[in-house]
């Protein structure tokens, strides 16, 4: 929990203090910086532990590294400085923990390419199976095709750099339960995290019209240290190591080559007693300066991987979920029940099917397309044969689900939880009428924060909202791939589920594996921690766990008292009244029809998520926030009144300080240009949303 808000502070500032760092006005020498930043492949190319899955991960995003850039410029600003606090801010939003830009100069490439061992030999080839379900691989391989083609021509005429620097968490100690598979892959981890953000944001440049390609630990072209040196993150060590001044040596680095005119920050100069005074002083220790400082500098320094960074341990167990469900009614659907699959069958209108052409709701913000790419190579590796011969050790249940939810965390997952994974949660049939199986009994529920700060300074429903969500199912993705492709290798069966290519309905599992409760928003499980601001990704497999509790804190009550996301739903999806009976569940029942529509043609912004926005348990973590959340779980009678008090404080509203996305749009024809109008919503608080059951008609009589 932080002290001090930090709500005036730019997004593109990011997380550490780094403006108040002295900077150098000359370039720093770079010959005598020790490495190039890539991590040890003959590690994983030996072994089978964890590093070969994130390993067979950063080989698919390095296949995608580079690419066809849109033939004509986008509609940004021609401003450097502007572009650079964007492209910055972009890196932030993917989780860098610092970003700089420099000019590209011939010190930096590397005399020869390092590349992925097995880039140029791993198969894509998809099984029939696959190609019969809703996610088309084909794109995604002939970009992988036509990325190995470019990336034999070079970089040439690239003449800016964007480095992004992915700092470590705690080092996981040996005698913590559930570390097995973690200890010593931090610089695996971070050189994953950071790949992943340069592969996305290479992809979004050239979406933007300009050429880029990402530079990986294991595939690069540019010596990764030097670059962090130039570009204002690092110094030089007198053993030659790169340093940075907040986070030490403990990161790891990937980096984007762009022909994008950028302004380069300046490089730091060795800090004398007036610069650290200014970064680490007051403002450090206390929290006041920066998110991130010298309180919470490290993450899970004071938890166990796996419990996450939230106290998870204190929250009610029960036996069963607060939603009523009455399982024997449940029916398995098909997977043509989805609704964005209806609205590509035309069931919710032309609008929206024409919406629903190559993904055009999502896609028509070049982040969020560049963010689907990155969803859809990962999904080429969510499922798969388990290896021959399983792996012996493994039947402790208990072990089993601390080993999982320690390396969900560690990989990125805000949260994680272990339930059964019932027959009805299982799709029936694919869309071309063909049966799906119920392949495994237990699910991994992950949970992925879209992040407080960008929510703040959206509407929800303007032109960042189907990005936020196309980060969390993409991270989503990567964790649930990686765990679920290491499970294969030691001989389980394994197959993630993300949002390009599902076999379950996530909710249930959700719910089941105690990560929330059922909310009025319908469709969307509440987490007393992240709020409705979060998307989920699921894992099924064979590998033996204790499942955990459901949860109970309080918000059927609170959700029964309070009515801001009906009242704030721009398309009145979002039911004002009270629980129904549907399809077997006892919910708030959403129009998702309504909302479907909503999202896929909404004009003014792509996709939508304001109820999650709005909602009063949008929470940015704040100490002063506890008494907030204490009360809302624990005196339900006064949920009427803490939710008119979130009102009164006017929170969920825009605060501007926060926008840092660009409002741009694929115009249709594939040009990136402005767009033409964006949602600004206000607070409707004049709006007194009431409920009232429609009277039968009076029965005449003769
Ligand atoms: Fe309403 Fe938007 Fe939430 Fe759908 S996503 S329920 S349209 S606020
Ligand atoms: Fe529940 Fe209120 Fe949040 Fe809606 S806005 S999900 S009613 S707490």
């Amino acid at each position: 929990m932080q002290l001090f808000s930090h709500a005036a502070r730019p997004f593109h500032l990011g997380p550490y203090p780094s403006e108040r760092l002295g900077r150098a006005v000359v370039a720093p020498p770079l010959a005598g910086i020790d490495g190039d930043g890539t991590v040890d492949q003959d590690h994983e190319e030996r072994s089978l532990d964890l590093s070969r899955a994130i390993g067979d991960f950063m080989c698919a995003l390095d296949a995608v590294r580079q690419g066809d850039r849109n033939q004509s410029p986008a509609e940004v600003p021609t401003d450097p400085q502007e572009r650079s606090n964007h492209i910055k801010a972009a890196g932030y939003f993917l989780d860098s923990s610092l970003v700089g830009v420099c000019r590209l100069c011939p010190e930096h490439m590397l005399p020869r390419r390092i590349e992925h061992p097995r880039l140029r030999t791993t198969s894509y080839a998809q099984s029939e199976e696959k190609l019969r379900l809703r996610f088309n691989p084909n794109a995604v391989i002939r970009q992988m095709q036509r990325s190995l083609a470019l990336t034999e021509q070079g970089i040439g005429g690239h003449t800016h750099a964007v480095v992004f620097l992915v700092e470590f968490p705690r080092d996981p100690t040996s005698n913590e339960p559930g570390v097995e598979w973690i200890v010593g892959l931090q610089h695996w981890r971070a050189a994953l995290r950071s790949a992943e953000t340069a592969t996305v944001l290479a992809n979004y440049i050239r979406i933007l019209g300009y050429d880029a390609c990402s530079h990986s630990a294991t595939t690069t072209d540019v010596n990764l240290n030097r670059l962090a040196v130039s570009a204002g993150l690092a110094l030089v060590s007198d053993d030659g190591a790169v340093t940075s001044p907040f986070i030490g040596r403990q990161f790891g680095l990937a980096v984007v080559t762009t022909n994008l005119e950028l302004a380069p920050d300046a490089p730091l100069r060795l800090q004398g007693m007036r610069d650290r005074l200014r970064a680490k002083g007051i403002g450090w220790w206390t929290g006041s300066a920066s998110p991130k400082n010298a309180r919470n500098r490290m993450d899970f320094a004071k938890r166990a991987f796996k419990d996450s960074r939230y106290p998870v341990e204190r929250l009610k167990r029960v036996d069963k979920p607060t939603t009523l469900i009455d399982e024997d009614r449940i029916p398995r659907s098909p997977k043509s029940s989805e609704f964005f699959l209806r609205a590509a069958f035309g069931d919710l209108g032309k609008a929206a099917q024409d919406a629903s052409k190559d993904g055009y709701s999502v896609s028509k913000a070049p982040l969020a397309a560049a963010l689907r790419l990155a969803l859809n190579v990962y999904s080429l590796l969510q499922r798969g044969e388990p290896a021959p011969v399983r792996a012996e050790n493994y039947g402790d249940p208990v072990r089993n689900a601390d080993t999982i939810k320690a390396t969900m965390h560690f990989l990125g997952a805000d949260l994680a939880g272990i339930s059964r994974a019932p027959r009805w949660v299982w799709y029936s049939h694919r869309q071309d009428g063909t049966e799906m199986p119920v392949a495994h009994p237990l699910a991994v529920s992950v949970m992925i924060d879209q992040g407080y700060e960008t929510m703040e300074g959206a509407s929800g429903d303007d032109w960042i909202s189907s990005a936020q969500s196309m980060r969390t199912y993409m991270r989503a993705g990567l964790v649930c791939g990686v765990l679920g492709q290491h499970l294969r290798n030691l001989g389980f069966g394994a197959t993630a589920h993300s949002a390009a290519d599902s076999d379950v309905i996530q909710t249930p599992l959700v719910l089941l594996a105690g990560l929330g409760e059922v909310s009025r928003i319908g469709d969307i499980i509440l987490n007393p921690f992240l709020g409705p601001r979060q998307k989920t990704g699921i894992l099924t497999t064979n590998f033996p766990m204790m499942a955990d509790k459901p949860i109970d804190f309080g918000l059927q009550k609170f959700c029964g008292s309070c009515n801001k996301c009906a009242r704030e739903c721009p398309s009145g999806a979002i039911s004002s009244g009270p629980k129904v009976m549907f399809n077997g569940y006892e919910i708030w029942k959403a129009d998702v029809e309504k909302c479907t529509r909503y999202r896929m043609t909404n004009m003014a912004g792509s996709m939508c998520g304001r109820c999650m926005k709005t909602c009063p348990w949008n929470l940015a973590g704040l100490v002063r926030e506890a008494p907030f959340r204490w009360a809302a779980m624990n005196l339900p009678w006064a949920a009427k009144w803490i939710a008119r008090l979130d009102d009164m404080l006017n929170r969920g509203r825009i605060n501007p300080i926060k926008k840092w996305w660009w409002d741009v749009a694929n115009d249709g024809t594939g040009r990136v240009v402005k767009a033409r109008t964006t949602n600004m919503r206000q607070l409707n608080k004049h709006i007194d949303v009431k409920y009232e059951t429609r009277r039968s008609p009076p029965i005449r009589r003769r």
